[in-house]
């Protein structure tokens, strides 16, 4: 519960067996009852305003759980007069109350939801507001550029005007420089949050479903399974090593095994497409067919890697063959049944999506659309900016579309956001966050 009648309700209802006065941070031990009668043995811990999660007078009982008893808690409590919950109301009183900015409540969902180790690190860091930071720094830099102009405006008399344009236009340069690296970090953010959009292509008995069960198997391996956008694929998200992958048209691949019908080359045209990286598998020990040459094909312009499979037997296909080399230069030798060049195929993954550690943790990432859509406009306010100092207009009319950056970015933060946004991002979460 929270809120300002949150002792008050739980006087009524938790008859704890140390009366003392109630402090923040404790935990009490105690009886609910109802009636005289008691429904179970909790404890009841104390948040007292403003050291708490939504900055109100908080409390939550921990009782033995099972449906009929939390019902019947719920119940009681409701019948006391508190009342029940909208979906992420907690965290949306803790915005409310300016405990922590939009940005950061947005963060909540994502660490609840994250499907992968990597995407709560994220989550967490926005949560802890390396974002809002960052946000604040810019939104500082553009009030600079509006002390800058103020003066402009305010002693026209002087001959600051030269000086000040220049000045104005460098400082908006280093914001769109800041702006522009945010919104290219969602490259990484939507890979963190999506997965690598994998396909995985080869003519039949290269060893595709062999590649796709040995991913899955592996033991460090998080799988979530789910239905792809047609009723009848399946794309699976898998993270190796901290590699979100989401295999897709692993449907695809299985069947083809159970099935007289192959995979053709339009199918691997059309899973190709949709793909971030394609992984093309290649009989090494036998000669390059036309069917390969078509699948070499496909991946000539994308982000691939060609698997020269079954290497444990006499491989014939040599790395350096120019057709290969010509489709892609990421070229690995493998051995899908001994498992051989597997930890070899996900580093390279690793180096192609820029997705090392370190580089990764020194970076603030964009994982929400939202923001990047704003960020993306606040760019554009910049630049037009620049245009009307170009026009060479008084300094209160350069004023105007600097003020409206200031409003995009305020958005990301929630200051200037509607209240319609604000209900629809917190309708997002689930009950009881
Ligand atoms: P798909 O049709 O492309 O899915 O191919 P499969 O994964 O079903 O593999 C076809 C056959 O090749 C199976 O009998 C596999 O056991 C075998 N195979 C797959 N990878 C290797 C490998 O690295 N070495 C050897 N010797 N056989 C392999």
């Amino acid at each position: 519960m929270s809120g300002e009648n949150t002792f008050s309700i739980l006087e009524k209802i938790f008859q704890p067996k140390n009366r003392k006065e109630i402090k923040g941070y404790t935990i009490k031990y105690g009886f609910i009852l109802e009636q005289e009668e008691v429904i179970d043995e909790v404890l009841v811990s104390y948040f007292k305003a403003p050291k708490s999660y939504t900055t109100e007078d908080m409390c939550e009982i921990n009782s033995h759980g099972g449906t009929i008893i939390c019902q019947k808690i719920l119940e009681i409590c409701l019948k006391n007069g508190a009342e029940l919950a909208e979906p992420g109301e907690f965290t949306k009183r803790a915005f409310l109350n300016g405990r922590i900015d939009l940005l950061q409540a947005e963060s909540v969902i994502d660490v609840i939801h994250a499907k992968s180790e990597r995407e709560a690190k994220t989550g967490i860091q926005q949560l802890e507001g390396k974002l809002s930071k960052k946000i604040k720094e810019i939104k500082q830099d553009i009030l600079d550029i509006m002390v800058n102009l103020e003066v402009a405006i305010d002693y026209p008399e002087y001959d600051v005007e030269e000086v000040t344009e220049q000045q104005i236009k460098n400082m908006l340069e280093i914001v769109e420089e800041k702006l522009e690296k945010l919104k290219d970090s969602f490259e990484n953010g939507k890979i963190i949050k999506e997965g690598i959009r994998t396909a995985i292509i080869g003519k039949p008995n290269a060893g595709k479903s062999s590649l796709l069960n040995t991913i899955l198997k592996e033991e460090r391996a998080i799988v979530t399974e789910y239905e792809g956008t047609t009723r009848d694929t399946i794309e699976e998200f898998v993270t190796i090593n901290g590699i979100p992958l989401k295999l897709i048209d692993t449907a695809g691949i299985r069947q083809a095994k159970d099935e007289v019908e192959k995979i053709g080359i339009a199918k691997a045209r059309e899973i190709a497409e949709k793909a971030d990286l394609v992984i093309a598998i290649l009989d090494s020990t036998k000669e390059l067919s036309q069917e390969d040459l078509e699948i070499l094909s496909l991946i000539q312009n994308k982000k691939a890697i060609i698997l020269l499979n079954k290497t444990d037997l006499n491989p014939i296909l040599k790395k350096e063959d120019p057709r290969l080399l010509q489709a892609s230069k990421h070229i690995l030798k493998v051995s899908v049944l001994k498992e051989i060049g597997i930890e070899a195929l996900y580093e390279k993954i690793t180096e192609l999506f820029q997705l090392n550690e370190i580089y990764l943790d020194n970076e603030i990432i964009i994982t929400n659309v939202r923001h990047k859509n704003l960020i993306e406009k606040a760019i554009e306010k910049v630049k037009k900016t620049k245009m009307v100092i170009e026009e060479k207009v008084p300094s209160d009319i350069i004023a105007i579309p600097i003020k409206e950056i200031l409003e995009e970015l305020g958005k990301i933060t929630g200051e200037t956001v509607s209240e319609d946004i604000i209900n629809e991002i917190f309708a997002k979460f689930c009950l009881g966050k």
